[in-house]
C-alpha cells in the first residue's frame, strides 16, 4: 500500500515534462490522478496508459487555462472523472503545475503576451484553488510550481518571473486560511529542468545550463516530482506556506 492510497489528485499540465513526472509519481504512491492537459490529448492519454500499465489509476481532463470558463471546464471533467471512479467529488491533492514559459527579451515583450503569461501562470492557479476549496478535504494538499527565477536574475524572463512571484504569494496568504481545515499549501521552485524543449538535445547547451547547479547537471522531472510527492504526503503535515528550493543548488550563487 502506497503513501497516497485512497487519495485523489489533480495535476495541471500533466501531459508532459514536470507535470507528467508528478502524475506518474503520485499514481505510483497509490493516488487516483486526474491528468490535466491543454492541447496534447494523445500525450495525456499516454500518461494515463503508463500509469495503468504500472497498476495505478488515472484519467485525462482537458481544459485550456487562461481563457474565460477555464476553471469551470476543468472541474466539469474532474468531478465527472472522480465521481465515476470513487462515487464522490472529493479532492485531496491539487498540484498547480501548468505553466507558460516566457523567455522573451524585454524589448520584444508585448502587452498581449504579458497578459497571457499572467492568465495562465498566476490567475488560473488562484481561481483553481478558489474552486477546489469546495472539493478539498481535511488533510488536503495544495502544491504550486514556481521557479528559481523568483530569486535568480535573468533579464530575458522578467515577465515570466513576475508571474511566478505572484504564484508564491498563494502559499503565503492561503496557508493561514487553510490551516484550520488541516490543508497545507506550499511552493516548489524548480531550476532548469529537462522537458521537451529541443534545447535539451544540444549537448553544449545542456553543459552550460548544468553549470548553474551545484551538482553540475540539469534537473530531471523526477527530481521535482519527488519533492512534490513529499509535500503531497502526510509526512509534510507540519510544512505550510513554505518555499521549497528544488533547483539543485542553483540559488546558492
Ligand atoms: P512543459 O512546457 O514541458 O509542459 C507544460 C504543461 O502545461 C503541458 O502539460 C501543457 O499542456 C500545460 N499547459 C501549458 N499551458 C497551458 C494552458 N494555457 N492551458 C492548459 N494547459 C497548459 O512544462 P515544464 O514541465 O517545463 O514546466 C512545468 C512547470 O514548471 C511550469 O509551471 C513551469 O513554469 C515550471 N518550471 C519549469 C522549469 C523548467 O526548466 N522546465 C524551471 C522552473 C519552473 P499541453 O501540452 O497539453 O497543452
Amino acid at each position: 500500500m502506497g503513501r497516497l492510497t485512497g487519495k485523489t489528485a489533480l495535476v495541471t499540465g500533466a501531459s508532459r515534462g514536470i507535470g507528467r513526472a508528478i502524475a506518474v509519481r503520485l499514481a505510483a504512491e497509490g493516488a487516483l490522478v486526474a491528468v490535466h492537459y491543454g492541447t496534447h490529448r494523445d500525450a495525456a492519454e499516454e500518461v494515463v496508459a503508463a500509469v495503468e500499465k504500472d497498476g495505478g489509476r488515472a484519467f485525462a481532463v482537458r481544459a485550456e487555462l487562461g481563457v474565460p470558463g477555464d476553471v469551470h471546464e476543468l472541474f466539469l471533467g474532474l468531478e465527472q472523472g472522480l465521481k465515476e471512479r470513487t462515487g464522490s467529488t472529493d479532492l485531496n491533492i491539487l498540484v498547480n503545475n501548468a505553466g507558460r514559459m516566457g523567455g522573451v527579451p524585454v524589448e520584444k515583450m508585448t502587452p498581449e503576451e504579458f497578459d497571457r503569461l499572467f492568465a495562465v501562470n498566476a490567475k488560473a492557479p488562484f481561481f483553481l484553488i478558489q474552486r477546489a476549496l469546495a472539493n478539498l478535504t481535511a488533510g488536503g494538499r495544495i502544491i504550486n510550481i514556481s521557479s528559481g527565477l523568483t530569486r535568480f536574475a535573468n533579464p530575458d524572463e522578467i515577465a515570466y518571473a513576475m508571474t511566478k512571484g505572484a504564484v508564491e504569494q498563494l502559499a503565503l496568504h492561503f496557508a493561514k486560511v487553510l490551516a484550520p481545515r488541516g490543508i497545507t499549501i506550499n511552493s516548489v521552485a524548480p531550476g532548469i529542468t529537462r522537458n521537451g524543449n529541443p534545447l535539451f538535445d544540444v549537448p553544449e547547451a545542456v553543459e552550460q545550463m548544468a553549470r548553474l547547479s551545484a551538482f553540475n547537471r540539469v534537473g530531471e522531472p523526477e527530481d521535482i516530482a519527488d519533492v512534490v510527492a513529499f509535500l503531497a504526503s502526510d509526512d509534510s503535515r507540519w510544512v505550510t506556506g513554505a518555499f521549497l528550493d528544488a533547483t539543485g543548488g542553483t540559488l546558492l550563487g
